[in-house]
């Protein structure tokens, strides 16, 4: 089960990765994940990707590339994986192809999570994140039981300094950009199946189960 998750930010891939890997017993790998972790310890990889970031710009792909290639290799993902932000380029794409195609191995289901850029917008702008298991809350759409702090750790909530909104517009304009070479890629190798984001949180992970439990075509 080799998956690649997509979809704008806010699309609500994190919310959605949290549930599929649960069910499907895979890793969750999140290069934006992947990047905070190193980032909050400081390491060179941090210190490189950190200033794209806070730009809302993309981390290049020699970097990004190389952390990825890295992940999959290792063995709890032998059954399988869940990519999450990974690929966001075509260059990207095409080494993933070819770095799983060194390890007899390819993508079975890409999903693109569709929503609106008003909604897009108004979910980033309300995201609230645990600093210890990074689940994704909403102020008003997915609030936590308990005021700024999560329900599963009790850890306090932060709000990502690129949520802010001057850095979210300019997030979803490269992303945009970006993202329909990519979508016409999997497209034409016949491995995306768009999936409808606009609804709540439990409809679209069944319809996204649905999908996964049907196998291929
Ligand atoms: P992504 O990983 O694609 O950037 P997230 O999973 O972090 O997106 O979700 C973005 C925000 O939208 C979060 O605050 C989350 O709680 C909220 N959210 C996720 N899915 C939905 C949904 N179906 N309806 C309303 N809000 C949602
Ligand atoms: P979002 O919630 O915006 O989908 P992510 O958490 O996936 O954001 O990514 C946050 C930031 O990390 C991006 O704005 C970008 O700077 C960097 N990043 C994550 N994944 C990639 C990637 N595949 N290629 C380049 N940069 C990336």
């Amino acid at each position: 089960m080799n998956i690649v998750l997509m979809g704008l930010p806010g699309a609500g891939k994190g919310t959605q990765a949290d549930r599929i890997v649960e069910k499907y017993d895979i890793p969750h790998i999140s290069t934006g994940d992947m990047f905070r972790a190193a980032i909050k310890d400081g390491t060179e990889l941090g210190l490189k990707a950190k200033s794209f970031m806070d730009n809302g710009a993309l981390v290049p792909d020699e970097v990004t590339i190389g952390i990825v290639r890295e992940r999959l290799s290792k063995e709890d993902c032998k059954e399988g994986f869940l990519l999450d932000g990974f690929p966001r380029t075509v260059p990207q794409a095409e080494a993933l192809e070819s770095l799983l195609a060194d390890l007899g191995k390819g993508i079975e289901h890409v999903v693109n999570i569709q929503v609106e850029q008003d909604e897009l917008i108004a979910r980033l702008t309300g995201r609230w994140i645990c600093r210890e298991c990074g689940t994704a809350y909403h102020t008003v759409f997915n609030p936590p039981q308990v005021a700024g702090l999560c329900d599963k750790d009790g850890t306090e909530l932060y709000q990502r300094e690129d949520d802010k909104p001057e850095t979210v517009t300019k997030r979803l304009e490269v992303n945009m950009k970006q993202t329909q070479p990519l979508l016409d890629f999997y497209e034409s190798k016949s491995v995306l199946t768009n999936i409808n984001g606009q609804q709540d949180i439990q409809q679209v992970f069944a319809d996204i189960d649905a999908l996964l439990k049907g196998g291929r075509g």
